[in-house]
């Protein structure tokens, strides 16, 4: 019955993935999401059901067990979800990014490792570049390995892990000196390491600790962590790639199809608060009317449903764009910065929309409103956004004077 944020040109199996994922989270996601969120309780039905919808694995080639999709499957999917509660959404981003990096930059050894046991949710992905002190700011990472005969041994602190705690993989983005001479640019000094990890929290490895979750407003549910190295031990096979120095590149191209995922994330929160919205406006009376009826009720509709179309013409543009082969860099921060602007403001309307009520933990946008925000500031700041954004532009507009 929806009619906003269609998306022409599937195929017969995009649309049928895209119904299975849409019915299982009508019927599975959004009657338990906000009991679930109100606890912080990890949504572990949940997560079956998705590995058994073979989720975990939707973009990693069959070849390795997984379905072989295409990023605008995926992104299709993770709106879907997202609509359904964002953490869950969560729960596959930093997967996937894995996944990715692995099939992009992964040897044949670590691919045939990694990817069968990824595409089956067993091995479970979290990725780790913030630290205390620097997010934005790749560059400025302290987190440092050493080289020691067939190892390497890494120390330092990191913050911010999404799925922290549950995954088992972690792709750790660290400072590696080795074959760098001083003076070196920071980002071609970084290393990508492959850390394998007992889920759960304390010491997962020896030298390895994840001491909690992070309290957070919203995004509950899925776990957020520091990440502690002291001492770690990694082998030299599990540098990603199996040359060091390439951290920081690796990272990026996974940041930026994260970035089309997070786009998707704000697509699907924004049309789940437009639905929430336009229909308390027609059950909600004042003034003797249903207060849908009221013109500036209808206006704040018309802008929410505006927003929702236009976040999700081009989040679909950026993921198409990638699958083609091209760059989509610029579409793909654009998307992103977008989306997440527009979904706090359509979340935001939805909130005014139900009054007083908005702010009772009985109505699901209230959730919503706490949720909102976290897409502001993952993979990427808005301000950081518009660098990208900003930088790309003058390259193409370069001035021919
Ligand atoms: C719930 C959650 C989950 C996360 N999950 C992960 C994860 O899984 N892995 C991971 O590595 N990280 C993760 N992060 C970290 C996230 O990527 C960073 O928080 C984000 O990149 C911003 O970094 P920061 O918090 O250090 O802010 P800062 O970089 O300190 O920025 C603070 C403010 O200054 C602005 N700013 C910074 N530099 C500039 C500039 N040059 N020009 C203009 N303005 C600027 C920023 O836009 C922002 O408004 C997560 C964060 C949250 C909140």
């Amino acid at each position: 019955m929806a009619r906003l944020a269609q998306t022409a040109g599937l195929t017969d199996v995009q649309q049928e993935i895209l119904k299975t994922v849409r019915e299982f989270v009508d019927k599975e996601i959004i009657p338990v999401a906000t009991e679930l969120e109100h606890r912080d309780e990890y949504p572990q039905q949940i997560v079956d059901g998705l590995k058994e919808l073979g989720l975990f694995g939707l973009m990693i080639p069959e070849e390795y067990g997984g379905l072989g999709e295409s990023l605008l499957t995926y992104a299709l999917c993770v709106e879907e979800i997202a609509r359904g509660w964002m953490s869950v959404s969560g729960i596959i981003n930093t997967h996937f990014i894995v996944a990715y990096m692995l099939k992009q930059h992964g040897t044949q050894e670590q691919k045939d490792y990694f990817l069968p046991r990824m595409a089956a949710g067993e091995t479970r992905g979290a990725f780790s570049m913030s630290e205390p002190g620097l997010g934005s700011d790749v560059s400025a990472i302290t987190s440092k390995a050493v080289k020691d005969g067939d190892e390497y041994v890494l120390n330092g602190q990191k913050m911010w892990l999404t799925n922290g705690g549950t995954s088992t993989l972690v792709a750790v983005l660290v400072r590696s000196d080795e074959g760098h001479p001083e003076g070196t640019a920071p980002h071609k000094s970084m290393t990508t390491f492959l850390v394998e990890k007992e889920s759960g929290f304390g010491e997962v490895r020896p030298g390895l600790t994840i001491p909690g979750k992070i309290d957070k407003m919203g995004y509950k549910g899925v776990d957020t962590t520091e990440l502690i190295m002291d001492g770690l031990r990694i082998p030299a096979n599990r540098v990603l790639g199996g040359v060091t120095g390439r951290g920081f590149y690796q990272m990026m191209d996974g940041v930026e199809v994260g970035r089309v995922n997070v786009a998707a994330r704000g697509c699907g929160v924004a049309q789940r608060a437009f639905e929430l919205g336009v229909s308390y406006a027609q059950q909600r009376h004042t003034f003797g009317k249903a207060i849908a009826q009221h013109q500036a009720i209808q206006f704040k509709l018309a802008e929410m449903a505006t927003k929702v179309e236009a976040a999700h013409a081009m989040m679909v543009n950026a993921a198409r764009k990638k699958d083609s082969g091209e760059r989509n860099d610029l579409e793909a921060g654009m998307a992103k910065y977008l989306a997440s602007e527009y979904c706090k403001e359509v979340v935001e309307d939805a909130f005014r929309i139900h009054g007083g009520y908005g702010f009772s933990k009985e109505y699901e946008i209230e959730r919503l409103y706490r949720e909102a925000p976290m897409l502001l500031i993952g993979e990427g700041t808005a301000e950081i956004q518009k660098m990208i954004i900003g930088r790309r532009l003058l390259e193409e507009y370069r001035f021919q004077g």
